[in-house]
């Protein structure tokens, strides 16, 4: 077997693993690494590559359109940017996108549209945001001031006023604390860092009738599940959800930065020239990329594929937990799915790195979630035999690692 390149403490940040495996390239659902190893990619570089790798039909059109025009600013608009706004508009009562580069930069976007709607309808004082309890929105301070996780924000108080948070699902307490002091709620329908929980139709239900009764607005952050990571455009649709806003990212642009944030009439009529903007979000060569993205992701067969796969991906570990009493859980939908690991404290934090080292050195790259769940979260592209291929590298690894503990 060949040996992994790996680099250790290299000129990046500590706030990164002092370790990083060096890849080079990718086919298909593979990538190859400096060396020459191939991996079986089980994690989409977290959610983003649905369409896989080396995807001839995304290099040519950024290619090309490169060739012609990379940047325009804001100032200017170009086909590209115009065709995709139009598009993103009708996946939904939407009436207009504001692109920007990042997961977080698209929910501060709607943090702040939230904000300036509630300030324009009703006047100050109805500022406040609810977030719930393992919630992943962004490192942006915004972004973060609603990302209700001690690790991610103790470090870096005071944060952005007006923030509060609730557990997952919890319908009494929405419905407690919910009033129209609240600009907006924040909800992910997966929580794809958080430990891949999935909000429940009732939940879904009183999100929707309370934030109506009290004109907040209520946004979905869509940057991990939507887009066809669970076999349909958004997650919301699984369980009744209807946002005001929507945000999405990752899988956006086939791997370059580009995230959008789908806002509707009622606060598009509101907004001023000069209110907000960005300076690379919205380019013509991330969103040429992303309309070649969408052509695929958004097709009915392709999205009703992914549905297939992932009732398939859910009986292998299915199959996986019956024979593993480690396993106390599954979760998730979809190509976004994951088995909860009941671990003792102690051993929690070794045991999930040993997993992801093991399955690396095997040929598998997978991934966390929350503290103690396995992520798996492949390209769409990905074939049930390439799914039964990563369950039983994945198989073995968990008993080899479980039974020492
Ligand atoms: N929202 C969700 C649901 C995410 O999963 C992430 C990233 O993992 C973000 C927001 C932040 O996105 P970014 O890292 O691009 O800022």
């Amino acid at each position: 077997m060949k040996q992994s390149p790996i680099v250790t403490h290299p000129p990046l940040p500590n706030n990164y693993a002092p370790e990083f495996l060096v890849l080079d390239r990718g086919e298909g659902v593979y990538l190859t690494d400096t060396a020459g190893k191939s991996y079986l990619d089980f994690g989409s570089g977290i959610a983003v590559n649905s369409l896989g790798y080396g995807r001839e039909d995304l290099a040519e059109t950024g290619y090309r359109q490169m060739q012609k025009l990379i940047h325009s600013s804001n100032i200017y608009t170009t086909e590209p940017t115009l065709s995709l706004a139009k598009r993103m508009t009708k996946m939904g009562a939407f009436a207009a996108v504001q692109f920007g580069n990042s997961g977080s930069e698209a929910n501060e976007a709607a943090i702040k549209y939230a904000r300036l709607y509630a300030l324009r309808t009703r006047g100050a004082g109805h500022f406040k945001i609810l977030s719930l309890e393992n919630g992943f929105h962004g490192r942006t301070m915004g972004a973060l001031s609603c990302t209700p996780t001690p690790k991610y924000q103790e470090p870096f108080t005071p944060l952005v006023p007006g923030m509060s948070s609730i557990t997952f699902n919890d319908v009494k307490r929405l419905e407690t604390v919910l009033d129209g002091s609240f600009a907006c709620v924040i909800v992910e329908v997966i929580q794809g860092e958080g430990g891949l929980r999935v909000m429940t139709p009732e939940f879904a239900r009183a999100l929707g009738t309370l934030t109506r009764e009290y004109d907040v607005l209520l946004t979905a952050d869509e940057i991990q599940t939507g887009l066809g990571r669970t076999g349909y455009a958004f997650a919301s649709e699984i369980v009744g959800l209807k946002p005001d806003i929507i945000t999405l990212s990752k899988p956006l642009a086939g791997g370059l930065p580009l995230s959008a944030t789908l806002i509707p009439k009622k606060v598009n009529d509101l907004l001023h020239i000069g209110e907000h903007g960005t300076t690379f979000g919205g380019g013509p060569v991330t969103t040429a990329v992303a309309g070649k993205v969408l052509d695929t992701l958004l097709d009915p067969s392709f999205l009703a594929s992914v549905r297939e796969k992932g009732e398939f991906l859910k009986e292998k570990l299915t199959e996986l937990k019956e024979v593993n009493p480690r396993i106390s859980e599954l979760r998730g939908a979809g190509l976004l799915q994951g088995l909860v690991l009941d671990l003792p404290a102690e051993h929690e934090a070794d045991t999930m790195k040993s997993i992801l080292t093991k399955s690396r050195e095997k040929g598998l790259l997978v991934l966390r979630s929350g503290s103690n769940v396995i992520r798996i979260a492949p390209p769409l592209i990905i074939d049930n035999g390439e799914i039964e291929k990563g369950i039983i590298i994945l198989s073995s690894v968990l008993e080899e690692v479980t039974k020492e503990k």
